[in-house]
């Protein structure tokens, strides 16, 4: 037993990411309000690298997110405004 689903073929997770493309909202969808409501270990646990530590500083960017929201739940309510982009608009996954 493979673990594969009759008439689904497997992919892997880079070649998927290799397709996806973004159409970057201006407006940022994350925003930090209170850096210490939000952990510095999402400098290595974001998928996308979109935090870094600059000195003592957490910094971000939203360009290239993947909107999996791990920032979000990680984050305290306080620290972090998180929001989809407009409709349409970020991320956009090809599975095809
Ligand atoms: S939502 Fe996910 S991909 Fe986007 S910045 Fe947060 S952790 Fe990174």
């Amino acid at each position: 037993m493979s673990g594969e689903v009759k008439g689904l073929r497997p992919i892997k997770i880079e070649d998927l990411l290799q397709r996806t493309v973004y159409d970057v909202d201006e407006e940022p969808h994350i925003e930090i309000i209170d850096e210490r409501g939000v952990p510095k270990e999402l400098v290595k646990l974001c998928p996308c690298s979109c935090y870094s530590m600059v000195g003592e500083r957490l910094l971000y960017s939203y360009e290239g997110c993947l909107e999996c929201g791990l920032c979000r739940v990680l984050s305290e309510p306080w620290g972090l405004r998180w929001e989809y982009p407009k409709s349409g608009r970020g991320v956009q996954y090809r599975f095809t």
